[in-house]
């Protein structure tokens, strides 16, 4: 005989609601996770009773049932868990007001924030409150598996129920036992009353839930076509074995990258990946993949979901994963954390900065035995690798610690080398420099006259690099990187005669500025009659200034080197010596332009006139 009776479920209750529905506001789509996973969390309660032998009549064939009636308004999820008996109700259901959830409450109220809004669902038990988001009226059927009547609990969002004792389940939602949730959709709540909708919002929390989801609409029509196909199976929306829970050494290539495609919907093949297994304490399971980041101006957003127990939390907590592996993509399964994390929680967690600090190590190892194993594939690779790991060593001291030994630096000539093997090779002629170019064709010049002196020159031409140096200067004490065009190297100086000219050095003045510093050097390559140099520090700094928006940065203070080895040089101090200043000026110019014409590109001015000058000459051959 069902035996109705009435509460209300305390005074609190009625502060409560607004606040659930005011702080939830914003991701309503939140309640849908909360009562699969407290679908979800009946049946495992249900799975370790029966193996611990505490139920054993019990032939589980687990599944949740997600139902939208259109016509009717509801959305139903049903579980075959462990059910709740009357009591249970009353304990589990009714009294939600528990007073840390009300002093949290009133502490937070008005500021309306994120932590807040994640904090308070689920730390005190609020999840299954949630529905009252979408819903005016919440019923709640179920049957405990020791075979305890079935209970009707029926609840409007003013905080009053009803409990209908040995309720007769007349629709049969219960199939032996478990719990079926009736959301009766309101208005706030309506475009949950979409097919479309819910698989969507199924699909991101749900896909890798351990239980098999099955949706169903109950207004669908039997169609022929449907008759048709009742031979087949209905098949679950989601994957209740994900890849991360397997063993590494039972996972094979091909499923790791399927994997990746169907989660992140990227069709480019991911480099590698690392599969993340901690044991006790840390617990966390995942993997990780990098992609492919060829192009420096591509995003380098990744993905990083966040799962508890195959339950999707959220993407791209800061707060558990460093910064800089937010460029990889990848699932991390934490069941140590909370399913509703607060980031003020994840922020003061030791825990967290454990997860942070494992996850590190994994990556670095993972490059470095790359670059052990297989040096060629690392190289074959480190193009579109380089970028994650040069940002990595810049935002975190520990993880440059463990990869620099391995980093690679691409040589102009082909090739690439760690930063000790080339230091080692440069050791007799320029200790502890590194050369580097940006720009391979703009500074060809240089290049070709290092490479006849046989020193090598790397190139660092993504502006990450330049900034990447200086920390690798931090690091290594003594090392110096040198940008070609910054200063002549000695060895490619020659000696003799380097007696300065001040009538020649003045007639460059003239033509390239006062702030043109002119100084006579000599090269052993006698074909080139000038250079330019700038200092690394005041390029850097004006780099850095652009990089910032700080303006177009200081006029740079350039040093013109007149090579005393060259026959043109010569010519124009006898051509001064001689007075005939208006050809040595018409040399000089050429010259000036020739050796800016190395170094960078000519404004558009020193264009016209570098042309209309060289017609000039040629007409008069
Ligand atoms: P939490 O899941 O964080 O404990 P909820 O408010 O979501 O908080 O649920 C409160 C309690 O109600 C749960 O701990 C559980 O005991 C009970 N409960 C909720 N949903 C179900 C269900 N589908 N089957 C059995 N018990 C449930």
């Amino acid at each position: 005989m069902a035996n109705t009776q009435h509460g209300g479920i305390s005074i609190e209750l009625e502060h409560i609601f607004p606040i659930i529905k005011k702080w939830l506001y914003s991701e309503k789509e939140i309640f849908l996770r909360e009562i699969t996973s407290n679908a979800c969390d009946a049946i495992t309660k249900l799975r370790r009773l029966i193996s611990l032998g505490e139920a054993k009549d019990i032939d589980l064939d687990a599944k949740i049932r997600v139902i939208l009636d259109k016509d009717a308004s509801t959305l139903t999820v049903i579980d075959n868990g462990i059910g709740m008996t009357e009591e249970e109700v009353r304990k589990y259901i009714c009294q939600i007001a528990l007073s840390g959830a009300m002093e949290f409450i009133q502490k937070y109220e008005g500021e309306n924030s994120d932590a807040q809004q994640n904090g308070i669902i689920g730390h005190f038990g609020l999840g299954f409150y949630s529905a009252y988001m979408v819903s005016d009226t919440v019923d709640v059927i179920t049957k405990s598996y020791t075979g305890a009547p079935c209970v009707k609990w029926t609840c409007g969002d003013d905080g009053n129920y009803e409990i209908e004792s040995n309720y007769d389940d007349e629709d049969g939602l219960i199939d032996g036992f478990g719990t079926a949730v009736i959301m009766h959709i309101n208005e706030e709540g309506k475009e949950f009353l979409s097919e479309y909708k819910l698989k969507e919002v199924l699909g991101k929390y749900c896909a890798f839930m351990p239980v098999p989801i099955f949706f169903e609409d109950a207004n669908a029509e039997e169609s022929a076509e449907s008759e048709e196909n009742e031979s087949k199976e209905p098949q679950p929306i989601n994957d209740t074995e994900p890849l991360w829970q397997k063993n590494p050494s039972d996972c094979t290539d091909e499923e790791y990258k399927d994997f990746y495609r169907k989660v992140f919907s990227d069709w480019k093949e991911p480099l590698f990946h690392i599969h993340l297994k901690a044991d006790y304490p840390l617990n966390f399971k995942g993997i990780l993949y990098f992609p492919r980041i060829s192009n420096e101006y591509e995003s380098l957003e990744g993905q990083v979901k966040l799962y508890y127990n195959q339950v999707f939390v959220a993407d791209n907590i800061k707060e558990v994963i460093p910064e800089y592996l937010l460029m990889l993509k990848g699932v991390l399964d934490c069941p140590e954390l909370p399913l509703n994390v607060s980031r003020s929680y994840l922020q003061n967690s030791g825990y967290v900065s454990k997860i942070s600090a494992h996850i590190t190590k994994k990556v670095a190892d993972k490059l470095n035995q790359m670059f052990t194993n297989d040096r060629e594939n690392f190289e074959s690779i480190w193009r579109d690798l380089k970028t994650f790991v040069e940002y990595g060593c810049m935002r975190d001291k520990k993880f440059y610690d463990r990869v620099s030994a391995n980093i690679l630096f691409e040589k102009c000539g082909g090739g690439f080398v760690t930063l000790d093997e080339y230091l080692d090779a440069a050791k007799e002629k320029h200790e502890n420099k590194v050369y580097y170019a940006n720009d391979a064709t703009a500074q060809s010049k240089y290049i070709s006259m290092f490479a006849a002196e046989g020193i090598d020159v790397i190139l660092l031409d993504r502006v990450i690099d330049t900034q990447f140096i200086h920390t690798v200067e931090q690091n290594r004490e003594g090392v110096k990187f040198c940008r070609i065009d910054a200063e002549i190297a000695d060895v490619l100086k020659a000696d003799g005669d380097k007696t300065e000219n001040t009538a020649v050095a003045d007639l460059f003045k003239k033509i390239a500025g006062e702030s043109t510093k002119v100084e006579f050097d000599r090269l052993k390559d006698a074909s080139t009659p000038a250079l330019l140099n700038i200092s690394e520090e005041a390029r850097r700094m004006n780099d850095m200034m652009k990089l910032y928006n700080m303006g177009a940065g200081m006029p740079l203070e350039q040093t013109l080197i007149l090579n005393t080895a060259s026959p043109l040089v010569d010519k124009m101090i006898s051509l001064v010596d001689g007075g005939n200043e208006a050809l040595a000026e018409t040399i000089a110019r050429q010259v000036y332009m020739l050796s800016s014409l190395s170094q960078r590109q000519l404004t558009a001015e020193e264009l016209v006139a570098f042309l209309s000058d060289s017609y000039d000459i040629l007409g008069k051959l």
